[in-house]
């Protein structure tokens, strides 16, 4: 079926980013057609419905503020809500703003080209729709193309393989099952201390251990809500200046404390249970390598204090990085998993995966039979959602290659040089592509992009895109302050390393949502002066 519409936005994905997307153009009065590839709303919040799957945000900030009767209607249930309730979240705000009659489902984009002689998108999704559009829209998300591991025999695994992300909607029982996970990021240890109590045997196989902060997550009261309610005007103004657009900020100087208060201090945010010990208490741990060591080390021993086994604990303890410089995962209950009798840790670095054969798991000195084998390997961050597809711009180029050839490039995080009229969300080179508590980042851009697209039109013009130079001064601001930081010393999704072949660069914009938002707001003050508009 084509649909040879004409219309002004198409819009990628109805993740956070599209429902909001959809949401403000149409009540602009734009025409607006939403594309999404799964059959349903939410995004990650569709394909992650693996055991466990939880924010790591708490609910009252990681949502939209866009509207007051919406903020009073909903009601939290729990302070870091499941994937369930983030998923009938965004179905309520899609229902309630009346936004499915402009969103076609089970529409996987697989080609955005660029039209010259009408400054169009001409979108073509999988299934043989085609739409054309002034506007392009992605809101395909940061962590959506799925990273497989590269282990000989595994396609050929007899039996039940699948990746965090594809999890079946189906309930899929693992009960009294010899289950195998490979992966110890945020993914892997939610699954871990979920399925634990129901599998017969759990092999967990972890290449690096991670940090991690225990989390507090109360059920919440209707006198509870109550409260949040009245303190959702100063949630909604604070988040966008803080470092990571959560409503709080760093809160002390580590060394305007002496060691005990620094200790106290530690303490205290480590009862507070969220990420708030990371993104809301020393900004050295970002930047100092000696402030991280005692921080990290304070981490360490909590770890340690709650395995059993000396050993064990030692496998579970990052050591060859700081605490902080990879994503920092929530856990409940995670370390106590590995104190059963029926869980084993494999270190995938000293015992390596040779191969799969059948149904079993070949290492270097063991055998492991395996009912199931869960990956929680991760995603090609960033780029990979926007590479998947071939989207073509100025003069047939591809952005695959160009950004294959010349590394990532993009101004502020929203635009590239030879696309015009495309606009990307918690892309690489914004706060967005990691340091973001999506919504935050979500309202700031896609308003940026309502002012842009505003201003074009004001003008009786047909196109914008940055100007080359303008790009490249963002890239080189991005290295500078990203190369300040521990972040971009240390591997994982952050700098891109997890992916074979991608080079190595850090892919959030590291300078804080705050600073991020000045300094796009200085580009819309100025009228757009970095970009070309014709
Ligand atoms: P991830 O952080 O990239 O972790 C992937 C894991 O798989 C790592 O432990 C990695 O080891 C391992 N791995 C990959 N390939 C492997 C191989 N061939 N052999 C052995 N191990 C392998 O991915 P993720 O856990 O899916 O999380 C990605 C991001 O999603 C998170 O950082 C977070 O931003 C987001 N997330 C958020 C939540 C939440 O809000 N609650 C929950 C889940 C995910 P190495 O570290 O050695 O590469």
């Amino acid at each position: 079926m084509k649909g040879n519409k004409q219309i002004d936005i198409t819009i990628v994905g109805t993740g956070f980013t599209g429902v909001f997307a959809t949401h403000k153009f149409t009540s602009l009065g734009y025409s607006v057609q939403t594309l999404e590839a799964g059959d349903g709303i939410g995004g990650t919040w569709y394909w992650n419905r693996y055991p466990g799957a939880r924010t790591d945000s708490e609910s009252y900030v990681y949502q939209y503020f866009f509207s007051e009767e919406l903020l009073e209607e909903w009601n939290w249930e729990e302070k870091f809500p499941a994937q369930e309730e983030t998923e009938r979240y965004l179905n309520f705000v899609a229902e309630k703003f009346d936004l499915k009659k402009f969103m076609r489902f089970k529409s996987k984009v697989i080609e955005a080209k660029f039209l010259e002689e009408s400054n169009c998108w001409k979108v073509a999704t999988e299934d043989g729709y085609e739409i054309q559009s002034q506007f392009l829209l992605m809101g395909s998300g940061l962590l959506s193309k799925a990273q497989l591991p590269d282990i000989e025999g595994i396609e050929k695994f007899t039996g039940k393989i699948l990746h965090t992300s594809q999890w079946p909607k189906e309930d899929l029982s693992l009960d009294k099952k010899n289950v195998g996970i490979i992966g110890t990021g945020a993914t892997g240890i939610q699954v871990i201390q979920s399925i634990a109590p129901k599998v017969k045997h759990l092999t967990v196989f972890q290449r690096t251990p991670n940090y991690t902060i225990p989390m507090n997550n109360p059920k919440f009261s209707q006198q509870k809500m109550e409260e949040l309610k009245r303190q959702y005007p100063e949630i909604k103004q604070t988040r966008q200046n803080t470092f990571a657009g959560f409503f709080y900020d760093f809160e002390s100087s580590f060394h305007e404390l002496n060691q005990q208060e620094r200790l106290a201090c530690m303490e205290k945010y480590w009862k507070e249970g969220s990420l708030s010990f990371w993104i809301g208490q020393f900004p050295e741990i970002f930047f100092e390598e000696e402030a991280n060591r005692e921080i990290s080390q304070f981490v360490r021993n909590k770890i340690r204090s709650r395995v059993n086994d000396p050993i064990t604990a030692e496998k579970l303890i990052p050591k060859d990085y700081g605490f902080g410089t990879r994503r920092v995962p929530l856990e409940t209950n995670y370390y106590e998993v590995y104190n059963q009798p029926h869980v084993s840790l494999v270190d995938v670095k000293t015992n390596t995966i040779n191969k799969i054969k059948g149904n079993k798991v070949i290492l270097n000195d063991q055998e492991i039979s395996l009912d199931i084998l869960i990956l929680a390997t991760g995603f090609d961050a960033g780029t990979g959602a926007l590479t998947a597809i071939d989207l073509y711009g100025k003069d047939g180029r591809l952005l695959r290659d160009d950004w294959k050839q010349n590394g990532v490039s993009t101004f502020l995080g929203m635009q590239v040089h030879g696309y015009p009229n495309m606009f990307l969300v918690n892309a690489p080179m914004s706060p967005g592509a990691a340091f973001c508590n999506v919504p935050t980042c979500v309202d700031q851009q896609v308003t940026w992009i309502e002012n842009c697209i505003k201003h074009v039109l004001s003008k009786g013009k047909n196109a914008i895109e940055p100007s080359k130079i303008s790009e490249k001064k963002w890239g080189e601001h991005h290295d500078e302050v990203a190369e300040s930081t521990l972040v971009h010393k240390t591997d994982s999704w952050y700098t891109g390393t997890n992916v074979k072949g991608k080079a190595r660069r850090v892919i959030p914009y590291c300078g804080g949502v705050g600073e991020y938002k000045n300094k796009c707001d200085e580009v819309t003050a100025n009228d757009f002066i970095d970009c070309q508009i014709y």
